[in-house]
């Protein structure tokens, strides 16, 4: 079954192609992404009004080239899924309205996918990874932990309780002068860093529960750099050395217990997995800590392509593609839904027959 897919719920514009081949495992025929980074850096951040203005731009010509570039045309697709939540309600309003227009006029049914069901099964689109898998989703609106128990089946065993790490990272970048989107940026600067030089809080390590919390380290962040006003770069690289090495030690603190809650309830699986996804999952020093934890815990790290990490269109056309196989067809009257939590995603039983 060929699935178009479409991304609209933050700031890129993404269409894609996605079928599943003949031995079973998932094909990405096309994945266009337009990021409208350009757009938003003057900002300092994702303007809602801005983003909603260029996805109606550039949406058409993207899910065009999508279906130039996988050689298929509309009447050759199965259904249409398009992100309807979480995000900013103008941008998910334009891509699922489009999805809606491209499966009425063509008669395809139509699938409202969350944004993060589509970052939750990205590892079985990219390795194929069998259900139950653990998932920790890091991105600028998200930081959680996930059993991926089946389609549908989605149980948050963590989340952030304020910031989300991806956002720690831009508000980092931005109290120290680098420019929009901050990851990479902070990345880069902590290459060439001191990580020990400043002494910043690990928050959360140690607690019980398996959440997240970053505000307290992003405070800390800026006392530092105030502390050592006027920053050169080289403390400008230190600070985002330090910053770096305390957010992946947190991060991988709350794995571990993870992990461990993880082993105990899935004793018997042969492959115990966990996945990242978000775009802070490109991150090396983060990827590295998780790889630690992991081998020590028995559990093998499955770090998808950075290109699917991070937001796109080919991971809604596959979620869009597990949900059609299973019966799971939306109904054009279906909303968009800016704050959408993934255990509210509609299982099996409950979605079917709409
Ligand atoms: P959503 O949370 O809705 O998925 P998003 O657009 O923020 O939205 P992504 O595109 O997956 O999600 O990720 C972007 C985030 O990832 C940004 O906060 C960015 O700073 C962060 N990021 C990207 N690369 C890196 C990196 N190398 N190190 C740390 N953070 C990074
Ligand atoms: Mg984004
Ligand atoms: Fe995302």
């Amino acid at each position: 079954s060929l699935i178009l897919g479409i991304e609209t719920s933050c700031d890129e514009t993404a269409a894609a192609v996605v079928t599943r081949a003949p031995d079973g495992r998932p094909l990405i025929l096309s994945n266009v992404v337009f990021s409208q980074v350009e757009e938003h850096a003057a900002f300092g951040g994702v303007v809602p009004e801005i983003a909603a203005r260029a996805h109606v731009e550039a949406l058409d010509g993207i899910v065009g080239a999508a279906l130039i570039e996988a050689g298929v045309a509309i009447c050759d697709l199965a259904a249409v899924a398009a992100t309807s939540g979480p995000g900013l309600v103008g941008a998910l309003i334009v891509g699922a309205m489009t999805g809606k227009a491209i499966a009425a006029a063509s008669g395809l049914p139509f699938l409202a996918v969350n944004h993060l069901e589509g970052h939750a099964l990205t590892p079985r689109l990219t390795d194929g990874v069998a259900y139950p898998y653990l998932m920790l989703l890091a991105s600028g609106g998200h930081t959680q932990l996930i059993l991926v128990n089946g389609i549908g089946d989605y149980r948050r065993w963590g989340t952030t309780i304020d910031d989300a790490l991806g956002e720690a990272f831009d508000k980092t970048a931005k109290l120290l002068g680098l420019p929009h989107p901050g990851g990479p940026n902070v990345e880069r600067m902590a290459a060439a860093g001191d990580p020990a030089r400043f002494l910043l809080p690990r928050p959360m390590r140690g607690e019980a529960r398996l959440d997240f919390s970053f505000s307290g380290l992003k405070t800390a962040v800026r006392q530092a750099a105030e502390a050592a006003a006027p920053m050169r770069e080289r403390h400008v690289a230190d600070l985002c050395a330090s910053f770096q090495l305390a957010a992946a030690e947190s991060v991988a603190d709350r794995v571990k217990r993870a992990l461990a809650r993880f082993r105990t309830e899935f004793p018997a699986l042969v492959d115990p997995v966990l996945a990242v996804a978000g775009g802070v999952a490109a991150n090396g020093a983060i990827r590295g800590k998780l790889k630690a934890e992991c081998d020590r815990a028995g559990v093998r790290l499955v770090a998808p392509p950075l290109a699917l990490c991070s937001d796109n269109a080919a991971m809604i056309a596959h979620a869009g593609l597990e949900r059609f196989e299973a019966g799971l067809v939306d109904g054009l009257d279906a909303p968009v839904r800016p704050r959408w939590p993934l255990d509210e995603t509609a299982a099996p039983l409950v979605g079917f027959g709409r």
